[in-house]
């Protein structure tokens, strides 16, 4: 999948100790892949995003949200999965020695050119906040093992006489 950037100049807008900046938005992203899940973004990723400058760096704090669908893990029907989060990253400035060593993926250097990408950590936020199976319903009673009919929206007679009809059935009665 292609990642969209977020390109925003921190300096000098935000060069002063206590200077903020918001920004909202959506990221034009369509396709998020996590594992085995495929999902389709209905409109994007949406931010609302707050940018502090607190010495030594810029805390970016926020929320992101995006609605996106995907096959049920049960019926395979189309699945509406919403997912928020909260955006956190810090962009340092002026790193000292010893914060360097602590630098992980939720620390980011700013260039010189005072640029960062805003991107990761909101992408990061709503990949994190996927859940790992994506159903219909809560209740989605998934496929009949016999007859391949969806049992939420469909009933077939498999379950009251399970051994009459489909593929077991007739290697039943062969032996
Ligand atoms: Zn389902
Ligand atoms: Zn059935």
């Amino acid at each position: 999948m292609e990642l969209p950037t977020l390109s925003y100049r921190l300096i000098p807008q935000l060069a002063e100790l206590g200077a903020t900046a918001s920004l909202t938005g959506v990221l034009p992203l369509t396709v998020l892949e996590k594992g085995a899940l495929h999902l389709t973004l209905v409109d994007g990723i949406a931010y609302d995003l707050q940018l502090t400058n607190t010495g030594n760096g810029v805390l970016l704090v926020g929320v992101a949200h995006a609605r996106a669908t995907t096959e049920c893990a049960r019926c395979l029907e189309e699945a509406l999965v919403e997912v928020q989060g909260d955006v956190e990253c810090y962009f340092m400035l002026n790193p000292r020695d010893e914060e360097l060593e602590l630098i992980d993926e939720d620390m980011v250097m700013v260039g010189a050119d005072g640029m960062v990408d805003l991107a990761p950590p909101i992408l990061a936020t709503i990949v994190f906040e996927l859940p790992q199976v994506v159903l219909c319903r809560e209740d989605c009673a998934g496929l009949c093992p016999v007859c391949g009919a969806n049992r939420t929206t469909t009933e077939c007679a498999c379950a009251d006489a399970p051994s009459t009809s489909g593929p077991f059935a007739a290697l039943r009665d062969l032996l």
